[in-house]
């Protein structure tokens, strides 16, 4: 079914994943705040990610740099300069808007268009703010986040939380080398918080402040950057089909050369079929030896790769992975969701893969008021959390509630305990019920089987 994006949102503060940043205080635009189904669905796509991209494979190596780093960093990557949003202010309010947006908004496609030709495009169009307003003269605004470090004032430090992960992989490029001699092609690996301070943070967790990415950095030999792109594009379609993101609503996107990254020889954004729209879920960039050659120049450490058969220095090239977990868990979230009818009513229910499931199985005594019930669930709920340890308990309220409230999280099974589980019936002793989300469908299983079936869904 379509979904909108309301449905999400509302699904998600109301079922513990995702909640406005600093609520209580009305709210900080561009952050959230994650609940525990949030970020136990973010750590299963985190560990899936780290799985297959890094620990995988004999050629990763996997890093947790500095969020914080000195300016000169910023400046030896270009974003000082360049890390740059086209900005309009309404003439009278001064509210800020991004100008590519407001083209978009107009049916005005932006792409490729310099500051000069969005504001004649805009102009032309005479397109007003949301206040009905004239927009004033455009400027760039650039989304690093300065902090400035140090006690005094005199002697601080001006530093930038970091703008995306992959600054924190080439500044220890020389430290991989040293420490592990690796030899081409090799790449790094990296899951953290990024900062942008974006114009307009909008769509729920689709633009934000405060982001997580999920990035490699894979140095290859400037001949070989060809092959190595086409691999990772293939590693990159096996992860959306793994967490559940429909290949068919998720399309890859050559970039041309107007609209690359000012570090990009080429450029594919996968853009998924968003509530909101199609829009940029993640990207592929070959980053050329831009990035080494600039760090090597700015900090005057040479960050070079002996080849030992040539006897020669080399500066690696760059392919580039680049996923945001949010947009990701948007994404998994949107294509999840659903609405059907069952035993004559209507429910919601995510259709997240197992795997990325936050919880995997809800365990029930049939009443609550029976300690034999109660007793004999949780020895099931504890042999259970040895396949996995998300195992939910719930004994409120009668079994179709409890059903119906795991649907909605998309809890993949839910185990009943009854009195034949406890031998009322001789033949059914240490059996349960086994209730499969997807289609209500319930079976009669030993428990040993039911663990069975819990072990294969996540394998
Ligand atoms: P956009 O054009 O949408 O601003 P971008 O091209 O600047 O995105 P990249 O710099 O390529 O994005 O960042 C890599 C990935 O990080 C994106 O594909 C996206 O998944 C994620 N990302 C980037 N900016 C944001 C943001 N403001 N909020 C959430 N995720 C983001």
């Amino acid at each position: 079914m379509s979904v909108t994006l309301e449905q999400i949102v509302s699904l998600a503060k109301r079922r513990g994943f995702v909640f406005p940043g600093s609520e209580i205080y009305g709210g900080l635009a561009g952050t959230f705040d994650y609940g525990p189904h949030g970020v136990a669905l973010k750590n299963n796509l985190k560990a899936l990610w780290w799985k297959r991209f890094v620990e995988e494979r004999d050629d990763m190596y996997g890093v947790d740099a500095s969020l914080i780093m000195p300016a000169r960093v910023w400046e030896a990557s270009g974003h000082t300069e360049t890390f740059n949003d086209p900005l309009v202010s309404d003439a009278k309010t001064g509210e800020r808007y991004r100008l590519d947006h407001v083209l978009e908004g107009a049916g005005i496609d932006p792409a490729g268009m310099s500051l000069e030709e969005m504001w004649s495009a805009l102009q032309e169009k005479g397109l007003k703010t949301l206040a009905g307003n004239a927009y004033e003269q455009p400027t760039t605004f650039n989304l690093l986040f300065p902090v400035t470090m140090g006690a005094s004032k005199d002697s601080a430090t001006l530093a930038y939380l970091r703008g995306e992960t992959a600054q924190g992989m080439f500044v220890n490029f020389k430290n991989i080398i040293d420490a592990y001699h690796p030899k081409l092609p090799f790449g790094m690996g990296q899951i953290g918080k990024a900062f942008r301070n974006e114009i307009a943070p909008r769509e729920f967790v689709f633009r934000l402040r405060e982001l997580e990415q999920m990035e490699v950095e894979y140095f290859v030999s400037p001949e070989s950057w060809k092959a190595s792109f086409e691999e990772w594009l293939g590693i990159m379609r096996s992860y959306a089909e793994e967490i559940g993101i429909p290949l068919e609503h998720l399309h890859e996107k050559e970039i041309g050369d107007e609209d690359r990254a000012h570090y990009s020889e080429r450029t594919i954004d996968f853009e998924y079929d968003f509530p909101t729209g199609t829009k940029e879920l993640w990207g592929l960039a070959y980053r050329t030896d831009y990035d080494l050659s600039r760090h090597g120049e700015y900090s005057g450490t040479p960050l070079v790769y002996i080849d030992e058969e040539k006897k020669e220095k080399v500066v690696p090239h760059v392919i580039e992975p680049s996923l945001g977990i949010e947009r990701t868990m948007l994404a998994v979230l949107a294509a999840a969701y659903d609405e059907d009818e069952l035993g004559g009513e209507t429910r919601i229910v995510l259709r997240l893969q197992p795997k990325v499931a936050p919880v995997k199985a809800m365990v029930s005594p049939l009443l609550k008021n029976k300690p034999e019930l109660v007793e004999k669930a949780k020895e099931v709920r504890m042999l259970l959390k040895k396949v996995h340890p998300a195992i939910a308990w719930d004994d409120n309220g009668n079994i179709g509630k409890r059903y119906r409230r795991q649907d909605e999280i998309g809890t993949p099974f839910c185990i009943t305990i009854d009195f034949d589980t406890l031998g009322e019936t001789p033949d059914l002793k240490d059996t349960v019920t086994l209730r499969h989300r997807d289609t209500g469908e319930q079976e009669r299983l030993s428990i040993e089987d039911v663990a069975e079936k819990i072990r294969l869904a996540l394998a």
